[in-house]
């Protein structure tokens, strides 16, 4: 097994940029993942196996909804710092900041912005201590692009909701304690609930064979008649935007995410052409080889701008729905570049899982379609720019 030698480049000094917290947050998070993740990770995927010592050790760090106040179990950080901790712990694996960004950006923060403050104090502390693990279901079997179509129904009986429906392709499902939940009444307004999985009217099913989020658990959520009290419908609304926007978080941290693999496989392949020789010299050498390298770091560069930038505006609260989205197409497809790049360079070592970018080009297939594909995050600039909407 290699050492695990990360180190982040930083052509354009955005270190410079950082807070002494926002750089605190982000080495604290690299050490624990280079002693902690990174000799376990390759086995784990090719094993298909969902490390379950993970679930504490990112409460260790602090990784489950640390923007949020300290009363809710979080530490107050900025969204700059929570942006570095998700590139940091995807810089490893997705896996990791799938499991802390679910449960931060769309379980945590969902019931911090909208549950009353009886359910905040029931479940926020004891999911920041990875007592609880929560997961985040909008995607359905026929609907995933389009949710404003989904099919799971809630129905008000008395002073209860009665939820049925199916939802496929959900992080950390299978291991779930809880799920925060859209559903559509007749009415054909949108409701978010927060259910638990203690009974028989709420099950799961894991998704066997993945080859990208290898080692993160995936499934499907199956309420059949599941009975809930009032409480749990933390939010109501007949507006189709103010569902998506629940997905803004989670799509910011994304964008960081995918930096985070792009600058993986830059380091990877910057180090392996400075050691392999062909021709009797180090293939850095190689002008080709240098053209790659420079593309691939003019390009991370670009987009740590960016997301720095998002950042500020997260912090200010003034990032738009589209320019979150413009984030995390451009930021995924960068990776997806640089890391196919990477994996030339490495010639047939690339394909093996001594290095760790074969893992991220599968990673980065998912990210393609993952939090709203590629085509439909296109379709959004677009509306945003030409005022026509050509979703349908
Ligand atoms: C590993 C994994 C984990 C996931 N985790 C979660 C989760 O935790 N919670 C959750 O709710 N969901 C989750 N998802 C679901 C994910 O968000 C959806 O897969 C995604 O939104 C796309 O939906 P779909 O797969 O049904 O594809 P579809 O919507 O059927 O799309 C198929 C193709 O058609 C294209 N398309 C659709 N409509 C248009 C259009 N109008 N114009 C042009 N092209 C179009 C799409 O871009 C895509 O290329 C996860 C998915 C994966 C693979």
């Amino acid at each position: 097994m290699k050492q695990d030698n990360f180190k982040s480049p930083d052509y354009y000094s955005i270190d410079n940029l950082l807070s002494d917290e926002n750089i605190l947050v982000r080495d604290s998070v690299r050490e624990w993942v280079k002693n902690n993740a990174s000799p376990i990770i390759e086995k784990a995927v090719q094993d298909d196996i969902f490390p379950k010592i993970f679930l504490k050790g990112i409460s260790e760090i602090g990784g489950y909804g640390a923007f949020l106040p300290e009363k809710y179990g979080g530490s107050d950080i900025d969204f700059i710092s929570y942006g570095l901790m998700m590139q940091e712990l995807e810089r490893c694996d997705s896996s990791l900041r799938v499991l802390s960004s679910v449960q931060s950006s769309l379980v945590m923060k969902l019931i911090y912005d909208y549950g009353k403050e009886g359910v905040k104090s029931k479940y926020l502390n004891r999911l920041a201590n990875g007592e609880l693990i929560g997961c985040f279901g909008m995607t359905e079997p026929s609907h995933g692009s389009d949710p404003s179509s989904m099919q799971t129904k809630f129905k008000k009986v008395k002073n209860t909701y009665v939820i049925n429906g199916t939802k496929l392709w959900i992080g950390q499902a299978p291991i779930c304690d809880l799920a925060l939940v859209w559903a559509k009444n007749k009415e054909s307004e949108f409701g978010l609930f927060l259910l638990e999985r203690n009974n028989e009217y709420f099950k799961t099913q894991k998704i066997q064979n993945k080859w990208g989020f290898r080692a993160s658990e995936t499934g499907e959520l199956i309420f059949e008649n599941l009975i809930v009290d009032e409480d749990m419908l933390l939010f109501k609304t007949s507006n189709m935007v103010d569902v998506l926007k629940c997905l803004n978080l989670d799509r910011y941290a994304v964008s960081w995410g995918a930096l985070g693999i792009a600058m993986d496989c830059y380091n990877v392949a910057l180090n392996y052409s400075n050691e392999r020789i062909q021709f009797g010299k180090k293939i850095s050498s190689f002008q080709l080889i240098q053209k790659k390298l420079v593309d691939m770091i003019t390009e991370i560069t670009k987009v740590q701008i960016m997301v720095w930038r998002l950042g500020k505006l997260m912090n200010a609260k003034q990032a738009s729905y589209e320019q979150i989205s413009m984030a995390k197409r451009t930021s995924v497809n960068m990776a997806s570049d640089v890391a196919r790049t990477a994996r030339s360079i490495l010639g047939g070592m690339g394909i093996t899982s001594e290095y760790p970018v074969m893992r991220h080009i599968l990673n980065l297939e998912v990210l393609k379609t993952y939090q709203g594909t590629e085509e439909i995050h296109t379709l959004i600039t677009g509306k945003s720019i030409t005022g026509i909407p050509a979703f349908r």
